[in-house]
């Protein structure tokens, strides 16, 4: 095994000063513990440097598509149905700390493996499959430091305007989507139905049938496959208002809204 040289110290909790100054297995180090009735122990524990594929982040959460990465979509490391939007305004749920946030912005992602949070690229086995040529929020992000945010995430982020630009017909379909199915509408529709404005049902369950019925149009008309959707027009409404505490059943031609007691982790 490698050996490394670098030098840390610790206070230990009794005020003693563990130090780090001779060479030790690569980065496995060891201080003095004690076991439950008192009894001397060694303790190892790791300090990372570097990135060693352990594929904890990769489990965590999926990366963020910046400007950077288009030559990966060029090249086909990464496709289209690999990819999925989340719009301005969309709830999501932390999952670091479980807590609930709207996006402020369109971002674009790798999709995770469905029913996780686990990214697509990662293998149990191989660690990431696409490692040499991960996107550039992977290579930036250190564990092992406190460098977790991408800074001037606004002007970097990669847009569906910069993949979609010159495509007239996906620009205007994107603006009716926008102004039917804003997710800030979405929103306040909710919130507005949780406080007793029952009316909101008839609303909401209107932006539902026409972000699917939207979909399908722009399918059936460019011939796309189901699974580039995600990408033009993120996640659909019937498939996040769970995360909204709304339960929605359809019964032959209709849906059924009901409010959910908790919101769905
Ligand atoms: S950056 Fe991610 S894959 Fe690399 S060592 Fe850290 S947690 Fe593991
Ligand atoms: S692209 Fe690779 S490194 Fe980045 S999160 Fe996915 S599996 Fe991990």
């Amino acid at each position: 095994m490698e050996e490394d040289n670098s030098k840390f110290e610790i206070i230990l909790p009794d005020g003693k000063v563990y130090r780090s100054d001779k060479k030790e297995k690569k980065n496995i180090h060891t201080i003095q513990g004690y076991t439950p009735d008192g009894k001397p122990k060694n303790m190892q524990f790791a300090a990372k440097k570097n990135c060693d594929r352990c594929g904890e982040c990769c489990r965590r959460d999926t990366p963020i598509i910046l400007k950077d990465d288009m030559s990966l979509l060029i090249e086909g490391v990464i496709s289209e149905s690999e990819l999925y939007t989340i719009r301005e305004g969309e709830k999501l749920r932390s999952s670091i700390d479980g807590d609930s946030y709207y996006c402020s912005m369109e971002i674009i992602k790798v999709r995770p493996i469905f029913g996780s949070f686990t990214c697509l690229f990662y293998d149990p086995l191989e660690g990431c499959t696409i490692y040499e040529k991960r996107p550039s929020a992977c290579r930036q992000f250190e564990c092992w430091t406190q460098n977790y945010e991408i800074t001037g995430l606004e002007g970097k982020r990669l847009t569906r305007k910069d993949l979609f630009g010159e495509i007239e017909i996906l620009n205007e379909v994107f603006k009716r989507h926008e102004d039917k199915c804003s997710l800030y509408k979405f929103n306040d529709l909710i919130e507005d139905l949780k406080k007793g404005k029952e009316d909101n049902v008839s609303k909401i369950a209107e932006m539902i049938l026409y972000d699917l019925t939207l979909r399908d149009w722009l399918k059936e008309k460019l011939t796309l496959s189901d699974e580039v959707l995600p990408l033009f027009f993120g996640r659909t409404l019937f498939e996040i208002a769970p995360f909204y505490g709304l339960i929605i059943e359809k019964e032959d031609e209709n849906f059924v809204i009901k409010i959910s007691q908790e919101e769905e982790e």
